[in-house]
Order: structure tokens, then C-alpha cells, then sequence
């Protein structure tokens, strides 16, 4: 535990449980509405509150906050609890979902009408709007607000009853319309909404509004500590109102940052518009910062984990750049992947001189970070590919890989030497590499002793698969698209390319959708879900150079 970096809501726990008895348990929880997957800056809460519940011993409610028929749907609960297991996480057998609460919730808006606390309004939803004022004007009451509260309470069991229509009228929560927080000024407590839920079916026709249901559903579960983003800080005296109006248990409520990330949107609604219109594949495209999405690029449960606990949490807002998470994943893949040969853009190579029917088999090593996870055979022969970008005709100054007349090492192979080449000529392209190779340089190195300033990769042309290779770029050109209404005409045309001719070694040919490794001097590769039982699909996890490292070098 030595390495956990403390923050002021893990110091706020600590001395919570000081002060309390030995039988304290804390209780957090995490509050997903199901109306889209999660993304990154989830992953940041729940690595917070499960992570908390986790080290003190207590527990962690997984709690759907399903009050908003209209938007939500099962596809949507499926994929949460699946993304949160993926991330390691166990809410045990605290699954709860905010409509199990319906009837309780109910009783309570019918305690604050008993109280004098809540009333109904007859007004429209733009009226009330209009007369909850500004910062600096106050509201004004409604016509409604002293009604009886016999009168009250037969008005909101008609609500419940559907003898309204929709949105006719509205239970509010008798407050202050003078109150500087505007969210004190008679906030709406339950509206009329004729629409079926995902599990209370058509029960219901009057829904709870998210200040009413969440303070109560926490209450209820005897939630200690509800953690939430700052932009509920406002909300925390109504949230804090409502409890002490109903005399029931007070979790304390505390706000942290939520987390902004470079390049990329976190709002759920702007991720909804770019899978419903068609900007991406779907919630897991590998462009996506949703966690099915980074999962599907490569990305570990380690890595985000990592990636959490790094940015940590504080109450300043800030964005964290993209490339931080990359340095999270290129340090895990770096230990763990293994490494092969693969080539993007491949461009063949003949050995003019070697002994033409043979394949022999080269030893290459497996990881060099995990030495005991030995060597394998690589098939070599006397036609190979290599990078087309490994080749030039008229090499720039300090070009030390294959042009004419010079010598370079084949990684784990031979050294070879451009004797020339052939050109298409209507095309000007160039189709192959003539070559000789030394004999005595097997392995990699001469007996002689002769240096080479470059090594290149490569794969033998009879024994090797084509594959797709697909890379992928920033999904947005700008740094906080975020913070932009018009956040659409900033996306990166060019964040997808697909190449459907690579090669890869021979190895690889039975690897499973999820299997990752690092092409040499290419970057880190995983088989996407798209493979079909002829043809694998990689995708780019991420380049194997580290802007990241860089930065904080500098
Ligand atoms: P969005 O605004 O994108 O729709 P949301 O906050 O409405 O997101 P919820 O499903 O309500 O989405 O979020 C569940 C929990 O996750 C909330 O407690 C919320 O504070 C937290 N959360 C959402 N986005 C972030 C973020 N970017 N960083 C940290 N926590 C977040
Ligand atoms: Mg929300």
C-alpha cells in the first residue's frame, strides 16, 4: 500500500475513521446513469471510490441512476458492469439500481408535502424556468406555492395516478426563490413523463429528477462518502436540504475534478452524437476514449489503473494530455508484449546469392525484458520483405539503412548488400531489391568484425501472413474540443488509415483476437475483433516513441 498517493478525500476518510468506532465501515459508491458506455474519466471515479472502499476495508455500491426512462437502455447496464470487471473491480453483491427506489422515493416527496415542504405547480416548464431569475436578480414565487397541503398531496397521487398529462404539472421543493444558490429556488422534485423504463416498465408515470433521487438512493444504501465531480458543488446544499428536511441518514457529499483529456471529448452526449451519426464505428471504436474502446485498441486494465492513480485527484480543473496515457500503456506493453517482425509497407528484397529452394530457421529473441521467455525460430530464404521506407534510391545524408552499395544487418539474419534494383517503368515504383548476403555474418554479426550503422527488420516472403494493420490518429485536431460548441468541425479526418497488405512472421498465424506484441522498430500491435478465420486485423496500440518521457525529461 506504500505507493498509494494520498489526496484530500482519501485524508478526509482517514481521519473519519479515526474519529469513529472500530465497527465504521465506509461506504461509497458509483452512480452511472445508463444512457451511454463509460469512458476514461469514469474510470477515474471508480478507481477512486472502489479504490478507497477497497483499502479501507469497506465497500463500493454499484448503483444504477436509472430516473430518466428516455434515454437509457439495457444495452447500456450490460456494458458498464462489464467495463468496471474489466477494470478489476467487484461491487460484491451491492448492485443496486435507483428504481428499485421508486416507491420509497414516492413516500418521501409525500413526507416533505406532509411537512410543508414541497408543493405542486400548475405552470409549464418554460414559466418556471423563467422565474427562477439569475445570479444577481432573484426568483419570483409561484402563483401555486401556498397551496394546502391536503390539497398538495391529493394533487401528486393524481400525478402518480396519471390523471395529468405530461409535463402539466410538477412537485417543487418549497425553498427560498430569494436564495442566492439558485438551485435552492424551488427546485423541481418529480415531472410527469408518460415513457417506458427499462425495468419498471410502464409502473410509473411520474419520475423523480436527478437532485431528488440521488441524495436519497446514497441515504438509503447508508452511504458514507458520495464522491462526485465539482460541477455538483452547487448542488450540495440542496442535496443537503432535502436529507435534513427528511430527518434520514446524511452521507457527506464531496466533490473532486473530473478529468479532461487532450484531444478528445468526455461528454457522453457528444460520444452519443458521434456514434449515432456515424463519425466513428461504434462506442468501441479503437478512436474512442470510452473504456471498450481503449480496450479494443489494446489498452490493459493495468494501464488505465495506472493512468488513475498517476493524474490523481484534486479539485483544480485541468486537462491531462493524451500522450500521458500512452506512456501508461507503452510502459506495460514495453515489459509484457512480445516481440515479432511485421511490415506495414512491404517491399521485396531477393538474395541474388543465396542457395535458392532453402528455408533456414534463425533463433530471435522472444522479449529482451523477459530473457527467460527464450527465443524462436524465424524462417529465412531468398525472398524477403522488408520496409518499403527501409529502401531509398537516392538516400538523404546520414541514411544508413539499404541503398545502393551499402551494407546492413538483418535483425537476427545476415548482413546484406544492395547490388540494385528493379523499377516499374510506367510507374517509377520500385518492385524489388536485389541483394547479396555474407555467410559468415549469420546471426547478425561478422566474424571480421565489421560494423554496419543500420539493422532493418524483415520477414521471409513464402513463409509469412498478410494481415490488415490499422493506425489510428488523434481523433480531434485541437487540445480541448471539449470546451467547444462547435466540437464536430474540429474532428481529424485523417485519425483512421487502413493498410491491407502487411506481412507478418509466420508465428503469428494462430493468435487470438486480443493478442498483443510490439512490431519491431514499428510500435505495439493487438488483433482486432474484426479478424476473420483468413485474414488478421492489428491495430496500433501506440508508437513505440515516448512524447511523454520526453516531456518530462526536458
Ligand atoms: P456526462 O456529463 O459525460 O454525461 P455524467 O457525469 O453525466 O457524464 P454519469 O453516468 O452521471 O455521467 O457519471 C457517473 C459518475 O462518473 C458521476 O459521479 C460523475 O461525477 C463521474 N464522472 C463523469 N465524468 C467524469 C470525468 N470526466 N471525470 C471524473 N469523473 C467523471
Ligand atoms: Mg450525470
Amino acid at each position: 500500500m506504500e505507493n498509494i498517493q494520498s489526496n484530500f478525500i482519501r485524508d478526509k476518510i482517514i481521519t473519519d475513521m479515526n474519529e469513529s468506532s472500530d465497527s465504521y465501515k465506509i461506504i461509497t459508491r458509483f452512480p452511472p446513469e445508463p444512457n451511454g458506455y463509460l469512458h476514461i474519466g469514469h474510470a477515474k471515479a471508480i478507481c477512486l471510490s472502489f479504490g478507497l472502499a477497497d483499502e479501507f476495508g469497506g465497500q463500493c455500491h454499484l448503483r444504477f441512476d436509472d430516473t430518466n426512462p428516455s434515454k437509457e437502455e439495457q444495452e447500456f447496464v450490460d456494458s458498464i458492469k462489464e467495463d468496471i470487471q474489466w477494470l478489476g473491480w467487484d461491487w460484491g453483491s451491492s448492485l443496486y439500481y435507483a428504481s428499485d427506489y421508486f416507491d420509497q422515493l414516492y413516500d418521501f416527496a409525500i413526507k416533505l408535502i406532509q411537512k410543508n415542504l414541497a408543493y405542486v405547480d400548475d405552470q409549464s416548464h418554460e414559466t418556471i424556468r423563467d422565474q427562477r431569475g439569475t445570479l444577481t436578480e432573484a426568483g419570483i414565487n409561484s402563483p401555486f406555492r401556498d397551496r394546502s397541503i391536503e390539497e398538495n398531496e391529493a394533487l401528486f397521487q393524481k400525478m402518480k395516478n396519471g390523471e395529468f398529462p405530461d409535463g402539466s404539472r410538477v412537485l417543487r421543493a418549497k425553498i427560498d426563490m430569494t436564495s442566492g444558490n439558485i438551485n435552492l429556488r424551488d427546485p423541481i422534485l418529480y415531472r410527469i413523463m408518460r415513457s417506458t423504463h427499462h425495468r419498471t416498465g410502464n409502473n410509473w408515470c411520474i419520475y423523480p429528477m436527478y437532485d431528488f433521487a440521488h441524495g436519497q438512493s446514497d441515504s438509503i444504501e447508508g452511504i458514507t462518502h458520495s464522491l462526485c465531480t465539482m460541477e455538483f458543488e452547487d448542488h450540495r446544499p440542496l442535496y443537503d436540504w432535502i436529507i435534513d428536511a427528511l430527518g434520514i441518514h446524511h452521507p457527506q457529499q464531496i466533490e473532486f475534478a473530473r478529468l479532461n483529456l487532450s484531444h478528445t471529448v468526455l461528454s457522453k452526449r457528444r460520444l452519443n452524437r458521434l456514434v449515432t451519426e456515424g463519425y466513428v464505428t461504434g462506442w468501441d471504436d479503437p478512436r474512442m476514449p470510452t473504456l471498450s474502446g481503449l480496450r479494443r485498441r489494446g489498452y490493459s486494465s493495468e494501464s488505465i489503473r495506472n493512468f488513475c492513480e498517476i493524474i490523481g485527484i484534486a479539485k483544480r480543473q485541468n486537462t491531462v494530455d493524451f500522450s500521458l496515457l500512452e506512456h501508461c500503456i507503452r510502459e506495460d506493453l514495453n515489459v509484457n508484449a512480445p516481440r515479432v517482425m511485421g511490415i506495414i509497407d512491404p517491399i521485396k528484397v531477393i538474395i541474388d546469392n543465396y542457395p535458392s529452394p532453402q528455408i533456414e530457421y534463425l533463433d530471435a529473441v522472444n522479449n529482451p525484458m523477459k530473457p527467460e521467455l527464450g527465443t524462436r525460430k524465424l524462417p529465412f530464404g531468398k525472398e524477403l520483405y522488408i520496409e518499403r521506407s527501409d529502401f531509398e534510391e537516392n538516400p538523404p545524408s546520414k541514411y544508413y539503412r539499404l541503398y545502393l552499395g551499402n551494407e546492413v544487418r538483418l535483425r537476427y539474419a545476415y548482413f546484406i548488400t544492395c547490388v540494385g534494383f528493379d523499377k516499374d517503368d510506367t510507374t517509377g515504383e520500385i518492385t524489388a531489391v536485389h541483394c547479396t548476403y555474407d555467410p559468415d555474418t549469420k546471426g547478425g554479426n561478422a566474424p571480421d568484425d565489421r560494423k554496419v550503422k543500420g539493422t532493418i527488420h524483415w520477414v521471409s516472403a513464402k513463409e509469412s501472413i498478410d494481415v490488415n494493420v490499422r493506425k489510428y490518429d488523434r481523433l480531434f485536431n485541437v487540445e480541448n474540443p471539449d470546451f467547444d460548441d462547435d466540437f464536430l468541425s474540429s474532428l481529424n479526418p485523417n485519425s483512421f488509415i487502413e493498410i491491407q497488405n502487411s506481412k507478418v512472421e509466420i508465428n503469428l498465424k494462430d493468435e487470438k483476437i486480443g493478442f498483443k506484441c510490439q512490431f519491431e522498430r514499428n510500435g505495439y500491435f493487438v488483433i482486432d475483433k474484426d479478424t476473420t478465420s483468413s485474414r488478421l486485423v492489428f491495430n496500433q496500440i501506440v508508437a513505440l516513441r515516448d512524447s511523454w518521457n520526453k516531456k518530462i525529461n526536458q
